[in-house]
């Protein structure tokens, strides 16, 4: 027997390391990957154990005995997910404990927290089928309720409709052995069959399904209807008639009632749904139905990629470029990096799918590390939209759209068409200024204007969240002079009710479209498929089907070819072929026109031109001529501070400190946009032509960070395979 053995565990601070405990009083040990509750100062925290030592760095006394463990039965974590998440920590170099925790679904970050029961169904016993063939007499309220399960069993919830004491009534009827409670079975695969797949689906099907029992990864690189989701559906079907599950992963806004319903039609079962804006019981339930191998195919966002899986079958994560899958605070990862990770832990395959594949995904397929699936047709025959480039120099605008524009806008609306007009720019206008002394609404606390919602009126920062009244006359001269200047979402959609009375104009935008039920209401009238006018930013872009949208008219791209980040425009691409995307998805073939100061742009006339491989391989050339990623292999430090010298104080120490070797640092760079909610935001920036020494030169540097004089006036952390500057 050890004595004493201590328990070292997880929490949920942002220090780089575990902390020790002693085992209960009662001498127990609590498994690892089990919650328990210690002190920590003067609070209580919720952890997870990670692992058991015979002695501890710290003195005896030091040492504090947990509270109690959490969870009775089994560990929440198995050790594969363990293994996986610790990996993260080191690989991120984040705190173990936020990487951890971040695992759990909220509810069970908390000490009252606890798995839930598998959901049961009421069913009647052969007594209660005979009490059902005598009259019911004065016990109307059970006999409804054992009639209520003539047909089959029911859920508790259904049962709750009858009678005010139903809970009083059920119990009574499980007294009486008349009702039997039992756990339910989760619905088993029931395939409507799909349409027949193309070749090239075929092939992808047939190529990826080959070997499921071992681990490779599957860059499905298909244009936007091409039918990617289709050979999800084929895949997954597959994975689960052999008994396993499959985890499919999709960015925040591409978790569309839409795609779910797919799902459930194809195999007919009901998917376990993970994301954020779920209600937390929810989110805990899905979470538990997939950790108990109940659920057999989980469909979430990012944060689901930690999902406990028994039965690991597939990994699915579609429009794998998109940068939701980053995580861009806390524990910094990239959910499409991880997800390859863990299915190469799991032994399994994984999927990554994308009508614009990252520059990084291309270049591993180009490699031969990625097999490669290119789907260039379009399934259901659709043909591809036409571009128009329409030079803005050339033409007067008005509120943004040019004449050639809104002719043809009135032309597809004549032939009962719709139309889908994209601006990257919610509100009225993104700024409000004085044509008297130049003056317009900037942040206080950022480097941007306020954005002028003219509807609210007020004036919205859209970086830090601030708000102020939009001001009657100029706040410098007093002139009576405040006009918009630019465009937005909701300027746009005035100015298109106005010239296009009768017809709707529909906006989508996070405005609109976070109050309850709009964006339901305003996507059934789209697919009614009267002609209407569909305004909106980026959330347009994704995942939506619009058949009868022919035109989409895209006001204005030119920002990304000023950008000082050097992935603007791999973004820019990606946008415009996924906005393309939207036009002639049905029969009719589409018309795409874009709007720009640029038309000339080599990268622009590329993209338009010979497709978006052309010019993801034009941009992957110029990241190699750079050493920039996926060439090279890229870390940031960031710090903030309220005072930008202690900023570069601190940034410039740590340059000093950088260790030798093939990874050099470079620095301190300003963030983009610098100044954000009233902080100074700085980077340094560690390029490396190898992954290895960057890392090895990190770890030895991470440890020193913390000593240097200026560390505890700043806030920073590492971000390693940045996605944004
Ligand atoms: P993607 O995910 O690549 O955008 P989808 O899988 O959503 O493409 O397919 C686009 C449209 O084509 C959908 O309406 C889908 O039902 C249809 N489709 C997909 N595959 C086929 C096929 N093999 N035959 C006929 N229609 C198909
Ligand atoms: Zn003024
Ligand atoms: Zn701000």
């Amino acid at each position: 027997m050890i004595h004493h053995p201590i328990i070292k565990v997880a929490l949920p601070v942002p220090l780089p390391r575990l902390f020790d405990y002693l085992q209960a009083e009662d001498g127990s040990l609590t498994p690892v990957g089990s919650r328990v509750l210690v002190p920590f100062g003067r609070r209580k925290l919720v952890g997870v154990v990670i692992g058991h030592a015979a002695e501890s760095a710290l003195p005896p006394e030091k040492l504090h005995r947990i509270v109690r463990p959490l969870d009775e039965s089994e560990p929440l974590l198995d050790p594969q997910l363990l293994k996986l998440l610790q990996w993260c920590w080191k690989y991120y170099k984040a705190a173990p404990g936020e990487v951890v925790l971040s695992a759990l679904p909220p509810l069970l970050r908390n000490a009252q927290g606890a798995l839930p029961l598998p959901p049961v169904q009421y069913r009647l016993t052969a007594a209660g089928k005979q009490r059902l063939g005598q009259p019911a007499g004065r016990a109307k309220t059970q006999f409804a309720m054992l009639e209520a399960m003539a047909d089959g069993p029911k859920a508790a919830d259904i049962l709750s409709s009858i009678g005010t004491q139903w809970r009083k009534t059920l119990s009574r009827l499980v007294e009486e052995g008349w009702v039997g409670e039992e756990t339910v079975k989760p619905a088993g695969l029931v395939v409507t069959p799909g349409p027949p797949l193309t070749p090239e689906q075929q092939k992808s099907v047939d190529h990826i399904s080959h070997d499921l029992k071992h681990f490779h990864c599957h860059l499905l690189d298909g244009i936007t209807g091409s039918g990617k989701t289709e050979v999800y559906m084929n895949l997954i079907e597959k994975v689960l008639s052999a008994g396993r599950q499959t985890l499919v992963l999709v960015p925040e806004i591409g978790l569309t009632p839409q795609l779910l319903r797919r799902f459930r039609q194809r195999l007919g079962l009901e998917p376990a749904v993970i994301h954020s804006s779920l209600s937390q019981g929810k989110r805990l339930a899905a979470w538990a139905e997939a950790r108990a191998g109940r659920a057999a195919l989980v469909v979430g966002t990012r944060s689901a990629l930690f999902t406990p899986l028994p039965r690991p079958g597939l990994i699915i994560l579609d429009e794998e470029h998109d940068s939701s899958f980053k995580q861009q605070d806390g524990f910094r990862y990239s959910a499409r990096d991880v997800a390859v990770k863990r299915a190469a832990d799991l032994k399994i395959p994984v999927v990554l799918g994308s009508a614009t594949p990252s520059l990084e995904s291309l270049s591993n397929a180009a490699l031969g590390k990625y097999a490669w699936h290119r789907l260039r047709e379009r399934a259901n025959r659709a043909s591809l939209p036409h571009w128009r480039v329409l030079d803005l120099c050339q033409q007067k605008t008005h509120q943004g759209l040019s004449a050639p524009a809104l002719d043809a806008i009135a032309e597809t609306l004549e032939r009962q068409e719709q139309v889908m007009v994209f601006l990257n720019r919610r509100g009225y206008a993104p700024v409000l200024m004085c044509h008297q002394c130049g003056w317009h609404g900037s942040c206080d606390r950022c480097d941007a204007n306020l954005t002028w919602h003219r509807s609210a009126g007020r004036l919205c920062c859209h970086h830090c969240g601030s708000q102020r009244k939009a001001p009657n006359l100029c706040p410098d001269c007093r002139a009576d002079a405040l006009m918009g200047a630019g465009e937005g979402t909701q300027q746009l959609e005035e100015s298109l009710e106005q010239r296009f009375p009768g017809v709707p104009v529909l906006r989508f935008d996070r405005d609109r479209t976070s109050r309850k039920g709009v964006m339901d209401r305003q996507l059934d009238e789209v697919m009614k498929g009267e002609p209407c006018v569909l305004v909106g930013t980026q959330m347009l872009a994704k995942g939506h089907h619009f058949p009868k949208v022919t035109l989409v008219v895209i006001v204005n791209v030119d920002q990304a070819m000023y950008s000082a980040d050097y992935r603007a425009l791999e973004r820019m691409g990606q946008m415009l072929q996924q906005v393309a995307g939207r036009a002639g998805r049905m029969e009719k073939a589409g018309t795409v026109i874009l709007q720009t100061l640029h038309p000339e742009h080599p990268a622009l006339e590329l993209l338009l031109t010979q497709g978006y491989e052309a010019y993801a391989n034009w941009l992957l050339e110029e990241r190699r001529l750079a050493g920039l990623p996926p060439a090279g292999y890229q870390a940031l430090l960031r710090a903030e501070a309220h005072e930008r010298s202690q900023v570069e104080q601190f940034l410039g120490e740590a340059l000093k400190i950088f260790p030798p070797g093939e990874a050099k640092a470079h620095g301190p760079i300003p963030a983009i946009m610098e100044r954000l909610g009233g902080r100074s935001r700085m980077y340094l920036m560690l390029l490396s032509p190898g992954r290895a020494s960057l890392h090895r030169q990190i770890d030895q540097w991470q440890l020193l960070l913390p000593d240097l004089p200026s560390a505890r006036k700043t806030r920073w952390a590492l971000d390693i395979d940045p996605q944004e500057l």
